[in-house]
Parts: structure tokens; C-alpha cells; sequence
């Protein structure tokens, strides 16, 4: 499957790229927001110093992770909050970089071919 092709790739009940192990950069502010969930998140190098941002591991799954009331879906409960970090905000369904995420969490069907992706196929 080409990366254009994202026409299954939903968010429900997924959650693979909120995961411990993933890295993400965040401002201080991102990082306070995802901690006040209950993340815990290590910093691993400052990125840039006039705008304080720095690359993070999060040594647990994202504190905001919850389940959907009515599905019981793994979802984000803070996806509408406006302070959720800007890389949240911009991690695209379907991307091979969320592909990649959904393999290794095990959450299928991702229609992502690891081992076509391995011998340069994808
Ligand atoms: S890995 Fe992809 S489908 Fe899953 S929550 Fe993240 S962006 Fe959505
Ligand atoms: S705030 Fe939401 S989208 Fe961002 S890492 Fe946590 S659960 Fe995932």
C-alpha cells in the first residue's frame, strides 16, 4: 500500500502513537500539560534554546489515554483541549509514521505491509 493511501486508518480505538517508548517534542508548556495527565515523560536533549523546546521519551503511556463512554474505544479525552501539544495536534492518520506506530502497538488493521516496507516497497 502506497502512503497515500489512508482511507482506513482511523484514530478510534487506537491510541499507538500515545504510547510508552514513542519520542516527541514538546515547549515546556506541551510538556507541563502532558504530565498534569499523569505522563511520565524524560527529557532526552534541549532542541532550541530560545524557544526551550526539547526532544522527550515517554516512559509511560500518555496520561490522557482514556475510553470512550459509549464505545469503550481507546481514545485521547483531551482532543478538543486547545493546550494539547502542537505535535499531537499535527501527527496525521495514515502517515507512515503512524503506520509504523500502529504496527509495533499491534493495532490492526493498519493495511501496513512491514515486511514490503523492509524491502523497499512501500
Ligand atoms: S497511530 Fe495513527 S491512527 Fe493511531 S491514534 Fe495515532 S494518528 Fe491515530
Ligand atoms: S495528549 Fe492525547 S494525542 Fe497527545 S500523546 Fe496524549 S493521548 Fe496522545
Amino acid at each position: 500500500m502506497s502512503i497515500e493511501n489512508r482511507g482506513e486508518i482511523t484514530c478510534a480505538n487506537c491510541s499507538a502513537c500515545c504510547k510508552a517508548g514513542i519520542e516527541g517534542v514538546f515547549t515546556p508548556k506541551e510538556a507541563a500539560f502532558l504530565r498534569r495527565g499523569g505522563t511520565d515523560l524524560a527529557p532526552l536533549r534541549d532542541l532550541d534554546v530560545m524557544h526551550a523546546i526539547a526532544l522527550y521519551e515517554f516512559r509511560s503511556d500518555c496520561g490522557h489515554i482514556g475510553k470512550d463512554p459509549l464505545t469503550g474505544n481507546s481514545i485521547c479525552t483531551q482532543h478538543e483541549n486547545p493546550d494539547r501539544p502542537h505535535a499531537c495536534k499535527t501527527f496525521v492518520p495514515g502517515s507512515l509514521s503512524c503506520r509504523l506506530q500502529r504496527e509495533m502497538q499491534g493495532v490492526a488493521p493498519s493495511g501496513f505491509d512491514k515486511d514490503a516496507f523492509l524491502r523497499g516497497e512501500e
